[in-house]
């Protein structure tokens, strides 16, 4: 008891309260900074590793504002950021390991919670014998020929790949809106756990903060934006050098999500850049000569042997990745922004369809091509008779009769709906609190129905009420709105 109270020290925040953590000979050391943790492990108590870190006014002045000002994980109440509720807070703690309070003594650093249980692999995360046991979970694990060592468990499907893709462009959406840039997107900062779609993004303490000089960071291979890579080599001060921001997070979130989608990195393909030496050759690959596998004009990088391709996840994700690696590789303004990302990625959740070869590796796939239903991933092909799209309208204002496509759903037995599936204006982000099924799609026999679960109002292509409990027939090339909300959107079934 003795022996454990003496490696106990007390940090002194700076709202005067005390912190209790643990001291030990060999804290865990990042580039910048090591880390203790309180006798609860619930926090991470961090110090920087050189004085004139701890010492300097321009990391201090970064990490109040990060702290504060900028902080979406607290409510505005709190002093966390503009406009921030309660709700909003708690739904981005989750996707952010954001500090939460600056040490004072010993000396300057800062306090941070854990990464949550679920992004540590435990004991029996490996079937090869190699010993995981709180590891933390980098998506290179999952996304990289090392993923053979792993439990099937552990590797998700695509279903949890997207749904983690989803939240990482959520979490960089709402940076980008407070004018925050990571500046070090990467797999070693973003962990991943597959197994229940989650992510979380750390190393918070980097962040690119508004008339702030920025961080010095060096970034991570493969990540580091082509522009920023091709002028590393010049002084800081120089006008042509190109420094991390929220166009160079806008390279780094698509390469993670080609990653996470199709596991593979997007700029490591067969073609040779230089045969002078290994570094020029990197040097082209990942920064002026940087070629995207995909790029439908240039192919001198794409694998011979390429079996699922952007073209696979959906015309909307196709046309994103395009424009980030395509038109956007050396061109940094027209990368898609984190919100496009975000809002693509959901509506292409409404296409998966559950794979029917319970073998398949992915066990879901994008079924965005009614005339072509086969799994990329094994295969396997859906039937005709069991495929059916529902299209989604909206009412044009002020043009009586007239209606925009807004999405498209592709159905199976047992999907559930939402009330963004719905009701127009309605979007399944941070701000939604209504998250109850509303109904869900029935495929008996060879015919669709649309069972409602609790939509009040809910209308048959008839016209006439469907209260809870009961179904609508679900026909091909019927139009009707789904219920008689002044919001309704109009359900069009679509080609099965
Ligand atoms: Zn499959």
């Amino acid at each position: 008891m003795a022996r454990k109270k003496k490696n106990v020290a007390k940090a002194i925040l700076m709202d005067g309260s005390e912190l209790e953590y643990v001291v030990s000979d060999n804290p865990p050391r990042g580039g910048m900074k090591h880390t203790y943790f309180t006798p609860n492990k619930k926090f991470a108590v961090q110090f920087f590793n050189e004085d004139k870190d701890a010492n300097s006014p321009l990391i201090r002045a970064r990490l109040e504002n990060i702290i504060g000002l900028y902080n979406p994980t607290l409510p505005e109440s709190e002093g966390g950021a503009m406009g921030n509720t309660e709700q909003t807070a708690k739904y981005f703690s989750r996707l952010f390991c954001w500090p939460v309070a600056l040490v004072e003594l010993p000396e300057f650093g800062i306090v941070c919670p854990t990464y949550p249980p679920q992004f540590f692999f435990d004991k029996k995360a490996s079937k090869a014998g190699l010993n995981l046991a709180g590891k933390d979970k980098k998506s290179t694990w999952f996304t990289s020929r090392t993923s053979r060592f792993l439990e099937k468990g552990e590797l998700g499907t695509f279903q949890t790949m997207l749904r983690l893709s989803i939240s990482l462009a959520r979490a960089v959406r709402r940076l980008h809106a407070a004018g925050l840039s990571h500046s070090d997107l990467s797999s070693n900062n973003v962990l991943i756990d597959p197994k229940t779609g989650s992510c979380v993004v750390i190393d918070i303490d980097s962040l690119v903060v508004p008339g702030l000089f920025p961080p010095e960071v060096a970034g991570t291979k493969g990540y580091i934006a082509p522009e920023v890579s091709a002028t590393m080599e010049l002084p800081l001060d120089s006008p042509d050098r190109k420094l991390p921001c929220a166009a160079t997070d806008l390279f780094a979130l698509p390469v993670l999500l080609y990653e996470y989608l199709l596991k593979r990195h997007p700029l490591d393909g067969p073609k040779i850049y230089s045969t002078a030496s290994t570094e020029e050759d990197e040097f082209l690959q990942y920064g002026p000569k940087a070629t995207f596998v995909e790029n439908p004009q240039d192919t001198s990088n794409r694998p011979p042997d390429l079996q699922v391709t952007i073209h696979d996840l959906g015309p909307l994700l196709e046309k994103l990745f395009l424009q980030a690696f395509v038109d956007g590789m050396h061109d940094p303004d027209r990368r898609p922004t984190a919100a496009e990302w975000e809002r693509a990625l959901v509506k292409t959740w409404d296409l998966l369809q559950p794979c029917p070869n319970d073998q398949c590796s992915a066990q879901w796939f994008v079924l965005h091509d009614v005339n072509h239903p086969v799994c990329p991933f094994c295969g396997a092909r859906i039937a005709p008779q069991d495929v059916l799209h529902l299209r989604l309208k909206r009412a044009i204002r002020g043009r009586r009769g007239q209606w925009n496509p807004v999405g498209e759903i592709n159905l199976y037995d047992q999907m559930p709906l939402f009330a963004w599936h719905f009701l127009a204006n309605t979007y399944p982000d941070e701000k939604m609190t209504d998250r109850t099924m509303r109904a869900y799609v029935s495929h008996q026999n060879g015919e669709w129905y649309l069972v409602n679960g609790s939509l009040s109002g809910m209308l048959s292509p008839r016209g006439s009420m469907v209260p809870p409990g009961q179904a609508v027939w679900l026909r091909q090339g019927e139009m009707f709105p789904a219920c008689n909300h002044q919001d309704a959107l109009l359900l069009e079934v679509l080609k099965g």
